[in-house]
């Protein structure tokens, strides 16, 4: 594919998404979103504030009650429209491609491969539609019992900037299929493909007011979210500081809630590992999107005796990352979301060298003039990192690496669970025995073996610790959007 294509979007006003209608917001006002690689202004976004939420929720109240509508669908209907809906979505993937690289920043190679997995994403919830049942129990007392799984109502769905049309449909899928309506609030920085997310569900056919799309600034239109008593359910991805604030605001009207939240992966090779395989996917799985990656294997733990090779080995590749032009298809590191996010990388880069670890690569935007105007920043490697550095506890979030030294297997574990976080891993061992306990011993949600793949449309997804409550993916996300009804009938 070329990236000369008639589907690159114009600069405009786009609108929010309530009950079916493209709204601004009640008061009119509005925001700017651009392209942090350029610095060029994308479009005007309306400000939402509580009066729109208000409107969003009276929308997806309105349709959910609906005796004809959503909720009263037949689960087959409803799988039959989000089947749609993955299809509609696959005819656009090359324009929410284009929107997502512009407004992220990110490589579109990645970005076409992330529109794909959004049609998969309502491929999968289409065909898990009619496929959410309840059980029979066998109760003490003569009767008959058993369980309904039923839609727990409004949702909201809180979505963040690093990943915005996937995390929307790891949300809008299992929450549509289970007969909810939902009310999605992207990132300020990246609300573009929400919206036109919004867009293709009413083109699929799916009714007005199941899925509304409000804009607007998580300390206002986020927070009326969380809060709303309206609201029966909030799920929500991004900051581990921000999720606690959901917990609290959630806690009015004890709205369930799911949180998928920070992480600070390990990435532990062993000394018997296929070291070339680690050295050559491992700068990805740490780089990719510009180290933006809630899985990002931000730490590295290697064996001390092959240290120096693995060190070697892995900066050799690393020079290898083309960082470009997101719209080249080459790129494989575009900038970083925004200026503001590329400051935040850098003081980390700062701290990390007045606590002593060893800068071995990057640390700097990269050379040349295409990339003044952009939030670009090398990938950068630190060698000789210690648990207790902040640069190894804390979420940078930008494309930084700490590597650390272990000895023996006991204490990769022990070095790996030394963070408040625990999302995602990967363990590189020829000895099939030593990965899996290592694998039983680090307190994360979901692990990898001689790889660092971590999410699959088909399995569960989510943090221990700080980085989260509830599984996202899968089957497994349905219980996270349906209330479980038990009913006992008497037979004597
Ligand atoms: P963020 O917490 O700043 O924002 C996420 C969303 O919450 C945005 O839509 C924002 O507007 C909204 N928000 C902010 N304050 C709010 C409030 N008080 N009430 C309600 N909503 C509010 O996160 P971010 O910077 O957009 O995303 C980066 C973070 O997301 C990182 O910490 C990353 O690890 C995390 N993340 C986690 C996963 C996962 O699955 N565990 C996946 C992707 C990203």
């Amino acid at each position: 594919m070329t990236t000369e294509t008639s589907t690159q979007p114009a600069v405009g006003n786009v609108k929010m998404i309530i009950g079916g209608e493209q709204v601004d917001a009640a008061d009119g006002q509005t925001f700017e979103v651009g392209n942090p690689a350029t610095g060029e202004l994308l479009a005007h976004v309306p400000l939402a504030g509580k009066t729109d939420v208000d409107r969003a929720v009276a929308a997806a109240q309105k349709a959910f009650d609906d005796p004809k509508g959503w909720a009263n669908w037949s689960a087959s209907k409803r799988g039959r429209a989000l089947q749609k809906y993955s299809a509609v979505v696959k005819d656009h993937v090359e324009e929410l491609a284009q929107l997502e690289a512009r407004n992220v920043g990110k490589p579109i190679s990645g970005a076409r491969g992330e529109a794909f997995a959004v049609s998969l994403v309502f491929e999968y919830y289409a065909g898990a539609a009619n496929k959410i049942f309840g059980e029979t129990i066998p109760v003490s007392k003569p009767g008959l019992d058993f369980t309904l799984r039923e839609p727990i109502g409004v949702v909201g769905l809180i979505v963040p900037w690093n990943f915005p049309m996937n995390m929307a449909s790891w949300k809008l899928g299992p929450a549509l299929a289970a007969g909810n309506t939902a009310i999605l609030k992207p990132a300020s920085y990246t609300p573009l493909t929400a919206i036109r997310l919004g867009e293709l569900a009413l083109e699929a056919g799916i009714p007005a007011g199941v899925v509304n799309v409000i804009t607007g600034p998580g300390g206002t239109a986020g927070a009326a979210i969380a809060g709303h008593p309206g609201i029966g359910k909030v799920a929500f991805t991004g900051e581990t500081t921000t999720g606690q604030e959901i917990m609290r605001l959630a806690a009015g009207n004890v709205k369930k809630i799911s949180l998928e939240l920070g992480g600070k992966s390990p990435n532990i090779v062993f000394a018997d590992a296929d070291l070339e395989k680690f050295a050559a996917e491992s700068p990805y799985a740490v780089f990719d999107n510009a180290g933006q990656d809630c899985c990002a294997r931000s730490r590295i733990f290697v064996q001390d005796t092959v240290h120096d090779r693995v060190v070697d080995l892995f900066t050799e590749a690393t020079r290898k990352v083309v960082v470009g032009d997101p719209l080249a298809d080459a790129t494989e590191m575009g900038s970083l979301v925004h200026q503001r996010q590329r400051e935040r990388v850098t003081d980390y880069i700062a701290i990390g060298q007045e606590e002593g670890a060893e800068l071995i690569y990057g640390g700097t935007a990269p050379e040349g003039a295409e990339f003044d105007a952009g939030a670009y920043l090398m990938p950068t490697i630190f060698d000789a990192c210690r648990t207790d550095m902040r640069i190894v506890r804390e979420e940078i979030f930008g494309p930084v690496v700490a590597i650390i030294p272990f000895s023996d297997e006991a204490e990769a574990v022990r070095l790996a669970n030394d963070t408040p976080y625990g999302l995602s891993g990967s363990i590189w061992s020829r000895d099939i025995g030593k990965a899996l306990r290592v694998a039983k011993g680090v307190r994360a949600g979901v692990l990898s073996v001689n790889s660092n793949s971590s999410v699959h449309t088909e399995a569960p997804f989510g943090g221990y610790k700080m980085s989260g409550m509830g599984r996202e993916l899968g089957m497994h996300a349905l219980e996270l959007y349906t209330e479980l009804k038990n009913v006992f009938v008497d037979l004597t």
